[in-house]
Order: C-alpha cells, then sequence, then structure tokens
C-alpha cells in the first residue's frame, strides 16, 4: 500500500547530522507511527514519505530551516528558578527543564543556574542543523475512523486509545 492521506505509516529512522553523528535511532525500539496527511510529521519529511510503500528505504536531508529552523539568540534567556521544573532534584547546566506556557510544557536547556535565576536555551534541540533521516517504511495501513476523528494515529494496530 502506498503512502497516502488519511494513512497510518509505521517506519523506522536514524537521524544525524550532516558531520555523520548519529542523534536519534528508532531500531531499537518500536517503529515511529503517523497519520499521514494531519501535520503530524516535519512537513517536508511529510512530503518525502509520499508515495513509498512498505519495505521502502530512503534518505531525505533537510536543511536546517526545512526541519527546526535555525537557532535564534532571543531564545537564551534569564528566568526565575521557580518557573522552572526538572525532574532531577538540582537544576544542572545541560540539564533539560520545563517552562510551563499556554501551549503545554515547552523545554529547554539550562546553560548557568543562579540563586534565584537561571540562563536557558529555548531553541530546539535540533535548531539550527541540517538533518538527514535514513527512513524505512515497516507497515502502511488505512486509518480507523476514531485515528481521522482525532487527527493522529492510535499505535501500530490502530487500538491504542487517546
Ligand atoms: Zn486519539
Amino acid at each position: 500500500m502506498d503512502i497516502a492521506k488519511d494513512r497510518v505509516v509505521c517506519f523506522h529512522y536514524t537521524l544525524q547530522d550532516t558531520d555523520g553523528h548519529a542523534l536519534e535511532n528508532s531500531h531499537d525500539g518500536e517503529p515511529q507511527v503517523y497519520l499521514h496527511g494531519a501535520d503530524n510529521l516535519l512537513p517536508m519529511l511529510e512530503n518525502a514519505m509520499t508515495g513509498h510503500s512498505e519495505g521502502d528505504r530512503f534518505t531525505v536531508a533537510l536543511d536546517a530551516i526545512d526541519a527546526y529552523g535555525v537557532r535564534r539568540d532571543d531564545l537564551i534567556q534569564r528566568i526565575a528558578t521557580k518557573h522552572l521544573r526538572s525532574r532531577q532534584r538540582k537544576l544542572a547546566p545541560g540539564s533539560i527543564a520545563y517552562i510551563e506556557t499556554r501551549e503545554g510544557p515547552r523545554p529547554v536547556t539550562v546553560l548557568k543556574v543562579g540563586r534565584h535565576q537561571a540562563t536557558v536555551d529555548a531553541n530546539h534541540p535540533l535548531a539550527g542543523r541540517d538533518l538527514v533521516f535514513d527512513i524505512e517504511i515497516t507497515t502502511v495501513r488505512e486509518a480507523t475512523a476514531d485515528e481521522l476523528a482525532h487527527g493522529h494515529a492510535h499505535g501500530a494496530d490502530g487500538h491504542a486509545a487517546h
């Protein structure tokens, strides 16, 4: 079955930067699952998926501007530590913390920690990087009515409820 609008796609991927540094790899776990044509993937990556089918392997190279955008210096900010949530007990430089926003928690990278304030970088960790995806399509199926109504995939078999 070909990848087209309103079909659910499972795929494995590896993600590298253009220097060949490995960034992410799905092959050790479950494949990624998404509903095609519902803005659930990077738009340029979704475009490259269209028309491929089960078993296809291909490479998609994206400039930073077509992936997670360019880095913005104004997203490096000082913020009161009481507004930062962290899974660790103490905020540490290099760790990820979360700021509550109207769109939900937003991850930031902690750069420097003071007594009451911290300097954080709210750029996406992959912002400013040109990326290379190696994609392997594992399955393609029609979306269920629930998935179409929700605008996202419900797992590999369509039965996960959320
Ligand atoms: Zn749902």
